[in-house]
């Protein structure tokens, strides 16, 4: 990261704290000047620097002039009943991304989002079916979490302003994370730095579709908790479903896995299996996945589909889901269902965000949503 033209102020938030205790050394400032920076900025979340009391009166001035913490306007903002949020940011020319934050008894999850569109193009989902847009900067994927801790702060937590609300950070919203790893790495390293969000690396989780040479870069530079999007258990379907997988087929990708794993926070990788009616959810397909899961210590997590119309997929029946899981938890794979909350979750990774053009339609569905657990599965 370096400091940008004159005439423009760098943005705060894309910055490791490494990134930052070099730009402060540009402006005369001292190691832990950065550090005292970093702990306003991500633990208090604060973006006024006149604000930052222990910081000298010249260097506050001075951060005033050249720096900024800037986050993406929010276009929609939307709270269901079971506390699940949601968020739509505008990340300019007509894109936008979500972010999602689910809460638990014990813990907050927040799903965020690593591009705006995909290229991966998987055939039962919305983001994919927007095309590949752009890259999101690491300053627009800390921003998600930066802003959803300020905005969810309970009122029990002003006498401790460090205490925030998510604790867990899944790499599960629009885009493929590990196709947008340059800016990715920085936002990781800041959520796991202790001055900074200080999450444990068991709680943050990227989930890939399988981009194989990231994957085993991800478990040297910052080997977080890995889920991988399975959907098939073989390479002719996978090949339909996840057309990343014509690239890295099965035995590649979780060879992979079995590398990752050397080098992973958790003892297991979570594969997610998306259930589609009558393609991928019928008892042959449960025993493919007892054999592959064999050879991979896994958690399997089965995620009902969230239909939408222009994919011509349907969700499988409840009694389908029930009857493959159920062969699957008898061979001994550990098998997790997620539950929906309702057939009128239209917003599934990204599916609100396609028409942020059309602001009327955006709200119109917002308002649809009664709950978005989409991504309520990483335990
Ligand atoms: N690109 C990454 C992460 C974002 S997608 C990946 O594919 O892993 C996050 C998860 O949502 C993936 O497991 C994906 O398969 C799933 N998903 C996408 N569309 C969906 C839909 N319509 N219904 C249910 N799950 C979906
Ligand atoms: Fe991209 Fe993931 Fe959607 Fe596939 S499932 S198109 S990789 S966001």
């Amino acid at each position: 990261m370096h400091a940008t033209e004159p005439s423009q102020k760098v943005n705060l938030l894309g910055y490791s704290v490494e990134a930052l205790v070099q730009w402060c050394a540009l402006q005369g400032e001292k190691p832990f000047r950065a550090k005292q920076l970093a702990k306003w900025v991500h633990q208090c979340g604060q973006s006024d620097f006149s604000h930052m009391t222990d910081l000298a009166k010249v260097f506050r001035e001075s951060l005033q002039e050249k720096a900024e913490v800037s986050v993406p306007g929010i276009l929609a903002d939307q709270a269901s009943k079971d506390g699940t949020r949601k968020w739509l940011f505008d990340v300019g020319n007509g894109d936008a991304v979500e972010t999602v934050f689910i809460p638990e008894e014990r813990r907050g999850t927040l799903c965020v989002s690593s591009q705006a569109g995909c290229a991966v193009n998987c055939r039962f989902c919305s983001t994919g079916k927007q095309g590949f847009s752009r890259n999101l900067s690491t300053a627009e994927i800390v921003a998600q979490l930066w802003k959803a801790n300020q905005l969810l702060k309970h009122p029990s937590s002003r006498s401790n302003p460090q205490e925030r609300a998510v604790t867990n950070v899944v790499m599960m919203g629009m885009g493929e994370p590990l196709l947008n790893y340059d800016a990715l790495l920085p936002a990781l390293q800041l959520m796991l730095d202790d001055r900074a969000y200080g999450l444990s690396r068991r709680r943050v989780t990227v989930s890939t579709s399988g981009v194989v040479p990231f994957m085993d870069k991800l478990s040297q530079d910052c080997p977080v908790a890995l889920a991988v999007s399975l959907h098939a258990p073989n390479d002719t379907l996978r090949d339909q479903l996840v057309p990343l997988n014509r690239k890295y087929p099965l035995k590649e990708l979780l060879d992979a896995c079995l590398r990752y794993l050397r080098y992973a926070p958790r003892d297991f990788v979570t594969f997610e299996y998306v259930m589609l009616d009558g393609v991928n959810d019928k008892p042959g397909h449960a025993q493919q996945l007892v054999e592959l899961a064999r050879n991979v210590p896994c958690k399997l997590n089965l995620i009902p589909f969230n239909p939408f119309p222009e994919s011509g997929l349907l969700k499988s029946r409840r009694e389908a889901i029930g009857q493959f899981a159920n062969i699957l938890l008898q061979a001994g794979v550990v098998t997790t269902v997620r539950k929906t909350r309702g057939d009128d979750i239209a917003a599934a990774c990204g599916q609100l965000a396609g028409d942020v053009n059309d602001r009327t339609r955006v709200k119109e569905r917002m308002e649809k949503v009664v709950s978005l657990d989409l991504l309520k599965r990483m335990k």
